[in-house]
């Protein structure tokens, strides 16, 4: 067995992305030797011990960090400069403090500043998710074959990025590294604006008159199924997203309003030319993607 990349790991938040970054480093002892878990409540963190997730829990976050050489951020973006605010005078130096929040420059903007010095801020972001949530949601292959990108700030000590990119190896992942900016332009149109339409298209189901809305659920199976396993997924979570990404996904979805509009002016001038052409390309963009082996 390899040796473990760190001594002691600190997850907190342990639902669907902690809980399984716990499950792997219990299993295999090739993160850390030991895995402390902290939440936001006792619940949480007691069955987090029922399901053997971890070694040891603790519900204040200052206390849990305490003695840790890496302490990963797994709560919603939107919690992590109380956090950050929270945990930093008890960072030790020589910690790694990494996360796998979706959003990027909002964490650096947000916990950044508040890092001690001889404290190594490595953000990060696995690329893998359902639309479940909570300690029991996670499981050990959620990050098999997926993407880890990483957006360390300039002059990031080039030991504890790498420490950081072993973790997520063992993991299964393959790891990048990238500008913050541009990972939450890229995110904002491969995750969050499809997660946006598909709440909006159930809300818009949702405001037709009775009789027709259950005949939505009723013949779900003809497209409208597959937005609804996106739109379940946890609130907090993606309000914060949106609120993080502000910019980046206002600009993806003023860009897909155009081209909306444009499919719409197909329609109805009856322009069946543009239409093929538009399902053929959404044809060979979900090609592509199974040659990359990412459907
Ligand atoms: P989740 O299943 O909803 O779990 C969130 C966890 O964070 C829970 O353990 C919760 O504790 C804890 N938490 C919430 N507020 C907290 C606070 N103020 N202090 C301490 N702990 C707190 O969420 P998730 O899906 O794992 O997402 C976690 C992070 O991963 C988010 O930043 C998200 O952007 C990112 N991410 C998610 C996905 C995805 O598809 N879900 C993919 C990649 C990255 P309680 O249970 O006690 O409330």
């Amino acid at each position: 067995m390899a040796e473990p990349v760190f001594r002691r790991l600190v997850l907190i938040g342990v639902g669907l992305i902690g809980s399984s970054v716990a499950r792997i480093a219990m299993e295999k002892r090739e993160l850390a030797a030991e895995v402390v878990a902290s939440a936001r409540t006792q619940a949480t963190l007691d069955r987090v011990m029922e399901l053997g997730i971890a070694d040891r829990v603790e519900l204040d976050p200052a206390k849990a960090v305490e003695g840790a050489d890496c302490v990963m951020l797994c709560a919603p973006v939107g919690a992590y400069a109380a956090l950050a605010q929270a945990i930093a005078p008890h960072l030790a130096p020589g910690c790694v403090l990494t996360d796998v929040g979706s959003t990027k420059q909002s964490v650096i903007r947000d916990v950044g500043p508040l890092v001690p010095e001889g404290v190594h801020f490595v953000p990060a972001h696995p690329l893998a998710g359902t639309e479940y949530s909570g300690p029991d949601s996670g499981f050990t292959t959620l990050f098999q074959g997926r993407w880890c990108l990483l957006t360390p700030p300039p002059g990031t000590d080039a030991a504890a990025v790498e420490k950081v990119s072993e973790l997520w190896r063992r993991c299964g992942s393959m790891v990048e590294s990238m500008e913050p900016a541009h990972h939450d332009r890229v995110l904002a149109i491969v995750s969050h604006l499809p997660h946006l339409i598909a709440f909006t298209i159930c809300g818009t189901a949702d405001a037709l008159e009775d009789e027709s809305r259950q005949q939505v659920l009723k013949f779900a199976a003809s497209g409208f199924r597959d937005f609804t396993r996106i739109a379940a997924s946890d609130p907090v979570m993606w309000r914060d997203v949106f609120l993080n990404n502000r910019e980046a996904l206002l600009e993806m979805l003023a860009r897909f309003m155009e081209d909306a509009q444009a499919m719409a002016r197909a329609v109805r001038w009856g322009d069946p030319t543009y239409i093929e052409d538009r399902v053929r390309l959404g044809r060979s963009i979900r090609r592509s993607l199974i040659e990359l082996k990412q459907a």
